[in-house]
């Protein structure tokens, strides 16, 4: 362990390079199914195959997809862009060559907001989105010695984002991945499952002097499935590049391996032992023009974005920063909230109600938001009936909420009559059940008469139990405070 006093004296850099498969029906090049969890080897014509000869045609859905990301992180779309080769042997990857965008990428800089910590903000600013094929996947077994090929990942399209080396803690590298996650999602061009590969995260980190101006030498990280190993291992390394520099050592330049197991990382290959590119441009697909008529068109139907979402809910609906950031953590949930204040007035009620009981009741059973029974509208009723004092907050939420859940079809006001939790508001009904209390009590209301005002509390219990808790708490309060009088 490196003590604090060691650390503050340097500053972590990192950039990080985010993959993310994008959710088209078919891959980039060809027609052949982009299906995830398929039989191996199902997905494979004779352009994943790489023969020799065969074409690969643009899938206009891809190039669609990676200009919503970047309109979403504020790049500059390029007009026009050509693919490249980037040429290098791997089993996995048949052609021989993969092709990319390496001098023209789809989305030149734009950024990603993030929030993290107690409310700190920042913005990821980003070099490049690209579009890209997927390689195919290796697959090593344990206990068997051959390796194992599936090529339906071979031509599936990718996006890869990266950015620039202006990331300081893990925790903000975290949030930036949590974020793009969460953009990929709203946006519907890729599920975000970094457990199947969906959305994949290198990460490159450095370490230098806090008073240098030069970048240190980086060590590209591989191979994390979380967002949780992410930020693991990057401690780690920053910790294992200070050990280093503390002892007088050097940084090697190199590819490691997080193993989330051990939580240590290994050697995989060196900067020197990298291949050479020998990047070209791609022969056999004509250039991409980008018209201004197909980027409106794509900008005119661009969905709300995680931070639109949460601007409106701190903005109009008041919400705090934390409530905004919980309710716009998933779309789904995003645009149920949205939905629901459509119906209410008293958004904070109804971020209360959707954080507190709803989602109690969905853990409990399972459910998502969207496969939530009852009705936005319905909800809004039991907020009302709570407000007007019809029913208390415990009764609607103990006993009205979940009649509802199972009731869905059943009005608000008709459940609670059903239920008989409609509180007592009226003082001509309420007196006498106060004086019944009292006259039961006379020695209590001496005491209190004689100054033990605390009193009150136990007179007050005393009545929500003969009322069932069905007297509107205030409007009692007051009668009895009244009667209590001399
Ligand atoms: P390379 O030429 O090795 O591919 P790039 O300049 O293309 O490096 O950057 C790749 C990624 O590494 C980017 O995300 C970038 O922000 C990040 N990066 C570059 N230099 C550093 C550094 N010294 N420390 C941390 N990250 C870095
Ligand atoms: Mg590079």
């Amino acid at each position: 362990m490196i003590s604090p006093e060691v650390k503050s004296k340097y500053q972590l850099v990192v950039g990080l390079e985010v993959h993310a498969q994008l959710h088209t029906e078919t891959k980039i090049f060809s027609g052949d199914s982009n299906s995830f969890g398929d039989s191996p080897n199902t997905n494979v014509s004779v352009i994943s195959l790489g023969h020799p000869g065969v074409m690969p045609k643009l899938n206009r859905k891809a190039v669609e997809y990676a200009i919503r990301m970047g309109l979403a992180c504020n790049c500059q779309i390029s007009e026009y862009q050509f693919f490249d080769r980037k040429n290098y042997f791997y089993p996995d990857l048949p052609k021989g060559y993969q092709i990319t965008q390496d001098k023209t990428p789809i989305c030149v800089g734009g950024e990603v907001p993030v929030y993290y910590g107690d409310g700190i903000h920042s913005k990821v600013v980003l070099n490049r989105i690209h579009l890209e094929e997927d390689a195919g996947k290796s697959i090593h077994l344990d206990g068997e010695k051959d390796t194992l090929i599936d090529l339906n990942r071979a031509g599936v399209p990718l996006i890869e984002i990266v950015t620039e080396p202006v990331i300081h803690t893990a925790e903000e590298a975290g949030a930036f991945l949590a974020e793009v996650r969460r953009i990929v999602r709203y946006l519907g061009i890729c599920d975000g499952n970094m457990e199947e590969g969906s959305l994949r995260c290198d990460a490159n980190v450095s370490v230098r002097p806090v008073d240098s101006a030069e970048l240190g030498k980086k060590v590209e990280l591989k191979n994390m499935n979380s967002i949780k190993s992410v930020i693991r291992a990057i401690e780690h390394e920053m910790e294992r590049q200070i050990d280093l520099i503390e002892d007088g050592e050097e940084i090697l330049s190199e590819t490691r391996t997080f193993d989330v197991n051990t939580g240590r990382s290994s050697g995989m290959r060196t900067k020197e032992e990298l291949n050479d590119y020998r990047y070209f441009p791609e022969p056999d697909l004509s250039p991409i023009h980008v018209t201004e008529a197909w980027l409106h068109e794509i900008r005119d139907t661009q969905p709300t974005l995680p931070s639109e979402f949460r601007e409106k809910f701190q903005t109009d609906f008041g919400l705090s920063l934390y409530d905004a950031e919980v309710l716009t953590d998933r779309k789904e949930l995003a645009y149920f909230f949205d939905s629901f204040c459509e119906k209410t007035t008293n958004y904070k009620a109804a971020a209360n109600w959707t954080m507190g009981p709803i989602k109690s009741y969905l853990n409990e059973h399972g459910k998502e938001i969207d496969e939530l029974e009852i009705g936005v509208s319905r909800l809004a009723e039991v907020i009302d009936l709570v407000d007007q004092n019809v029913v208390s907050f415990s009764a609607a939420s103990q006993q009205l909420l979940p009649y509802l859940f199972k009731h869905p079809h059943v009005q608000a006001k008709e459940a609670a009559h059903a239920l008989n939790i409609i509180q007592e508001s009226d003082s001509d009904s309420i007196q006498p059940m106060i004086d019944e209390v009292l006259a039961a009590n006379p020695d209590k209301v001496k005491a209190y008469q004689n100054g033990k005002k605390g009193l009150i509390g136990m007179f007050m219990g005393e009545l929500m139990k003969k009322t069932q808790g069905k007297v509107d708490p205030k409007v009692a309060n007051k009668l009895l405070r009244d009667s209590l009088e001399l």
